[in-house]
C-alpha cells in the first residue's frame, strides 16, 4: 500500500506493482455512510424480512461469490502475496460462511423462558442497527465474511472497513451482495487508515456496535472508546500460539504441522504456531527435522507451481520482520535456518523473506513473547509438563495452541491447562465457520463463528404476554 492524499494504493507484494486504487473516505463523508445505513437499516425492509427470507439473500450471496471465485482469488492474491492456492481457500470459506448464516437464519431458536405468572415469557433477537466491521490485511475476504454474514444474518446494517494494505476485496465484496438483492447501503466499504478513518468510524455515536479483528494495540485502542461509548466490541486480535510437542508424539505428523502451523501463509496468521516446545529428550532430533524441512520450503511466486511460501503482504511488513529477527540476534538467539531475504530473480522486485528459525532464548525474551507476524519460528525445550505449562502459558497472548502425543489423557490434560481459546490436539490450524473462534487474554473478547456466531451481532429481547384474568394490583 503507499497512500496520496485521496487514494490507497494496492501494491502486489510479489513485484511492487499497483494493482489497483480506492478512493479514500473523509471522515466529513463518514456522516454520509452513517446516515444512509441507519436509513436502510430502518426502511429497506431488511431487519423485519423473516430468516429464510434473509437466508435466500445470504445464500444468493454465496453464490455471486462463488461465480467469481478465480477473479477474487487472483484480486486477493495481487492485493496481499498469498499463494493462489490459499486464496481460493479463503474464497471458498467467505462462500462457506455466507452458506452457514443462511442456515443459521433457517434454523436458530430463541427460548420460551420459564414463566413464573400469569404471562407467557420468551426471547427474541434484534440488530444493534449499524454495525461496524473492521478487517485486517492477512485474509482480506474470509475476514470480511466471518463478520459481515452474521451481522447481516442478524438483521444489522454493516460498514465495513478493510485494511489500508489490501483495500480491493470489500468493495467487490459489496458490489456481489447488492448484485444478489441485499438493499442498497445495508453494506457500505468505507476505506482509509485505521488511525483516521478507523478511528472515526469507531467513535461515530451512529454505530451501535463494533467488530473488529486486528492487532492487540489496536484492539486495546478500540476497547477504550467502545467502553467509553458504552457500545459492545468484540475483538479478535493476536497470538503467540505455542506448538508442543511431547516425546511419545508421532514425528512425521508432527513436524509437518509445525511447519504447516509457522510457514503457512509466511506466518502472517493470526494462530501461526510461532513458539515450538520439544521435550528435552527429542528437542535436537525434533528441531533439526523442523529446520531441514524448512530449508526446504518453495518459496516462489504466489502463482507458481508448487509455491509453499509467497512474498510477505508489503514491503513495510518486511522491515517489521527483518527488525524481529534482528532484535533475536541481539537477545544472544541462534538463527538455525533462514534469517534473511531470499536471493534470485524471482525475488528481486517482492517482498520476500526466509524461512527462519531460531533457538537459544529464554522464554522470557522479547522475542519469544512478542508477535512476528512472519516466518518466524522460536523453539524451546521442556523438561515436564509443569515447566511446560509455565512457559507455554507465560506470554499476555492465549489464542490457540498444539499438543502432539500419542497419550489421550496427556492431551487432555495439557489442552485443559493451556491458556487458549482453540486447542489442537494431533492437528493445527483447523479453523471453520461452525465452530466458535477466539483468544483467551490480550487475544480477543467475545467469540466469532458457529450458531452464536450470529447471536454476537444480536440483542436479547425479553418479552412478556399478559394472560391475567384480574387487573394488576399496585402492590401484592
Ligand atoms: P491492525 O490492528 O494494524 O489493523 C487492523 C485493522 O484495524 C485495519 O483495518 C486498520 O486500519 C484498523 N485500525 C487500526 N487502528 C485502528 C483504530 N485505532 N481504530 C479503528 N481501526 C483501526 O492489524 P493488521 O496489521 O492489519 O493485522 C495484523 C494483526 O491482526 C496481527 O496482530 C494478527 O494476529 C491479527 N489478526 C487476528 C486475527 C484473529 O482472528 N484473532 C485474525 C487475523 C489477524
Amino acid at each position: 500500500m503507499s497512500q496520496s492524499s485521496e487514494y490507497l494504493i494496492s501494491t502486489n507484494p510479489a513485484n511492487g506493482e499497483e494493482v489497483g486504487r480506492v478512493r479514500i473516505t473523509s471522515v466529513a463523508e463518514l456522516d454520509g455512510c452513517v446516515e444512509r445505513a441507519w436509513h436502510a437499516f430502518h426502511h429497506s425492509g431488511w431487519k423485519s424480512l423473516l430468516p429464510h427470507r434473509r437466508a435466500l439473500v445470504l445464500n444468493a450471496i454465496a453464490d455471486g461469490l462463488a461465480a467469481e471465485k478465480e477473479k477474487l482469488a487472483h484480486l486477493q492474491m495481487r492485493d496481499n502475496g498469498k499463494p493462489l492456492g490459499e486464496c481460493r481457500g479463503m474464497v471458498e470459506s467467505a462462500i462457506g460462511t455466507f452458506r452457514y448464516y443462511a442456515a443459521v437464519c433457517e434454523t436458530i431458536e430463541t427460548d420460551v423462558t420459564p414463566s413464573r405468572g400469569d404471562y407467557l415469557s420468551f426471547t427474541v433477537l434484534e440488530p444493534y442497527g449499524v454495525v461496524a466491521a473492521i478487517t485486517p490485511w492477512n485474509s482480506p475476504i474470509m475476514n470480511d465474511a466471518t463478520k459481515v454474514a452474521p451481522a447481516l444474518a442478524a438483521g444489522n446494517a454493516v460498514l465495513l472497513k478493510p485494511s489500508e494494505d489490501s483495500p480491493l476485496l470489500g468493495p467487490e465484496l459489496a458490489r456481489i451482495a447488492l448484485a444478489a438483492g441485499l438493499p442498497a447501503d445495508m453494506l457500505q466499504v468505507v476505506q482509509g487508515r485505521g488511525a483516521e478513518i478507523g478511528a472515526a468510524l469507531v467513535a461515530h455515536p451512529g454505530v451501535r456496535m463494533i467488530s473488529f479483528t486486528g492487532g492487540t494495540v489496536s484492539g486495546s485502542a478500540i476497547g477504550r472508546v467502545a467502553g467509553e461509548r458504552l457500545v459492545p466490541a468484540a475483538l479478535e486480535l493476536g497470538g503467540k500460539s505455542p506448538h508442543v510437542v511431547f516425546a511419545d508424539a508421532d514425528m512425521d505428523h508432527a513436524v509437518a504441522a509445525v511447519v504447516a502451523g509457522i510457514f503457512g501463509s509466511a506466518g502472517q496468521s493470526c494462530v501461526a504456531g510461532s513458539r515450538l516446545f520439544v521435550q528435552a529428550e527429542r528437542y535436537d532430533e525434533v528441531v533439526e527435522r523442523v529446520v531441514a524441512r524448512a530449508k526446504g520450503l518453495r518459496v516462489a511466486l504466489p502463482d507458481a507451481e508448487g509455491v509453499e511460501m509467497g512474498p510477505l503482504a508489503s514491503f513495510h511488513h518486511r522491515e517489521r520482520v527483518i527488525r524481529f529477527v534482528e532484535r533475536a540476534r541481539q537477545e544472544g538467539g541462534r538463527i538455525l535456518c533462514g534469517g534473511g531475504i531470499p536471493q534470485g530473480p524471482d525475488f528481486d522486485k517482492g517482498a520476500f523473506f526466509e524461512p527462519t528459525v531460531i533457538d537459544g532464548l529464554g522464554p522470557r525474551a522479547a522475542s519469544c513473547q512478542e508477535e512476528a507476524f512472519g516466518p518466524v519460528l522460536v523453539a524451546l525445550p521442556f523438561k515436564d509438563e509443569a515447566d511446560l505449562i509455565a512457559q507455554a502459558n507465560g506470554t499476555a497472548f492465549g489464542l490457540a495452541c498444539g499438543i502432539w502425543t500419542e497419550s489421550f489423557k496427556r492431551a487432555w490434560r495439557i489442552g485443559r491447562a493451556l491458556e487458549a481459546g482453540s486447542v489442537w490436539i494431533n492437528t493445527y490450524k483447523q479453523s471453520v465457520t461452525s465452530t466458535p473462534f477466539g483468544g483467551f487474554k490480550n487475544s480477543g473478547i467475545g467469540r466469532e463463528k458457529g450458531i452464536d456466531g450470529l447471536r454476537l451481532y444480536a440483542q436479547v429481547k425479553s418479552m412478556y404476554f399478559g394472560l391475567h384474568e384480574q387487573p394488576l394490583a399496585v402492590a401484592k
